[in-house]
């Protein structure tokens, strides 16, 4: 084992409040322009929320509106319906 015990980042998912690694995440983000972004490179300015790369996390994020909570915005019904579409390509449950 490396002595240098590197410092992972930890972060929490919205919906399930369970902390992962931050690059097991996505990361979503509330751009200036207000709408929420997903951002892969997780590099976009904006206030950010992370949620589990599993189906079950963004419908619980998006449905109970922890997602509009943490990122402080309204989600219009276009943006909500993309974020939809992207959690349909998730896979349905965790297999971390
Ligand atoms: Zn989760």
């Amino acid at each position: 084992m490396s002595r240098k015990n590197k410092h992972i980042p930890q972060r929490t998912c919205v919906a399930c409040r369970q902390r992962a690694n931050k690059k097991e995440l996505i990361r979503l983000v509330h751009t200036n322009k207000g709408v929420v972004e997903i951002d892969t490179s997780a590099r976009k300015l904006g206030r950010g929320a992370y949620l589990c790369p599993i189906r079950s996390c963004w419908a619980i994020g998006l449905e109970r509106n922890y997602l509009e909570r943490a990122l402080r915005v309204k989600l219009s019904a276009n943006n909500r319906r993309a974020l939809i579409n992207y959690s349909d390509n998730l896979s349905k449950e965790g297999q971390l």
